[in-house]
């Protein structure tokens, strides 16, 4: 038994040094990645469900790697955000999704605004450089803050909720969005609903899925829509890929749908051609 337990130990031991020079390598390759320009945006739109428009889009991270394909970013964002490579990273999606939109405008397709995911690293300690990154991609780009939207996890804002608060308020003083991302699956405490500056619920897929055939999660939806209307907030619903869950979505009076039944997210040149045409549906 002695011996027995001896192995389990090594190779307990094995599989984590396995898994830490995993990490480590991914790390580097992550840093490469960056400098060598392997990161792309798809785009995926979010549709009014009373007019049946786009009317913004959320911006979502791929790792175009060579000999690996598209790496989907739950492989590489958890690495990233541990590493700290999170703050870079995210500086070069902020500044990326600032000057396709701008672009976009430029080329006399209907202004919408872009929603980036930001990470509770990149609040880091000092709100102040969030600000300044912020407005220095804004100046850079030349997109008007009206139309930058900025994703946040219940988990992000609870973390510190006086230094959040403080650098929410000075974001929206500048006339960007704030939303809060896969509302429902965080922190149990909704105080902080009132305490900051926040335009927008986005429901979790999760809660979505099966809307027209479960009970429970129906009536999650209904409260996170009663909720949010009360509160004055927009609601949408992420991961809508029937048409049952659309009318569904439609009749309790969801302000906006993203998903893939009306589009996966895309890259830039796919999007262009989709805002060509004048109505989704
Ligand atoms: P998220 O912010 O909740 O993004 C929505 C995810 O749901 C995206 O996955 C999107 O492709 C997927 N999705 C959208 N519609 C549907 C649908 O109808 N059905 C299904 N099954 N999925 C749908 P993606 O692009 O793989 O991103 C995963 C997560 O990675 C994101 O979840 C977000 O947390 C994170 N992420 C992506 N880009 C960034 C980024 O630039 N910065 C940071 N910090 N995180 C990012
Ligand atoms: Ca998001
Ligand atoms: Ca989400
Ligand atoms: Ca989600």
């Amino acid at each position: 038994a002695k011996r027995e337990g001896r192995n389990q130990s090594r190779i307990y031991t094995a599989d984590m040094s396995t898994q830490t020079q995993a990490r480590v390598a991914l790390e580097k390759n992550l840093r490469r990645a960056l400098a060598k320009r392997e990161f792309l945006l798809h785009y995926q739109p979010q549709v009014d469900l009373q007019t049946g428009q786009i009317v913004g889009m959320e911006a979502l991270l791929r790792w175009q790697r060579p000999g690996f394909g598209i790496v989907p970013p739950a492989e590489f964002i958890p690495v990233a955000e541990e590493s700290g490579l999170i703050i870079p990273i995210g500086e070069w999606v902020l500044r990326e999704a600032c000057t396709q939109n701008k672009l976009w405008q430029d080329a006399g397709l209907p202004s919408l605004r872009m929603a980036v995911n930001i990470s509770a690293r990149q609040f880091g300690l000092n709100g102040r450089f969030m600000t300044e990154m912020v407005d220095q991609v804004l100046k850079e780009s030349g997109l008007m803050p009206e139309y930058l939207e900025l994703e946040l996890t219940e988990s992000l804002v609870m973390a510190n909720p006086e230094q959040t608060a403080h650098i929410l308020h000075r974001l929206k003083d500048r006339g960007i969005s704030i939303s809060v991302d896969d509302f429902g699956t965080g922190y149990s405490s909704l105080s902080y609903l009132k305490r900051f500056p926040i335009d927008k619920l986005k429901i979790d897929r999760s809660f979505v899925r099966d809307i027209t055939h479960d009970d429970a999660d129906a009536a999650i939806v209904n409260a996170v829509i009663s909720l949010g209307h009360s509160l004055n907030l927009q609601v949408i619903a992420e991961g809508v890929e029937t048409t049952e869950q659309l009318e569904y979505l439609r009749q309790e009076g969801c302000d906006g749908i993203q998903g893939y039944l009306f589009s996966r997210p895309m890259p830039a040149i796919a999007l262009t051609q989709m805002l060509r045409k004048v109505r989704p549906f």
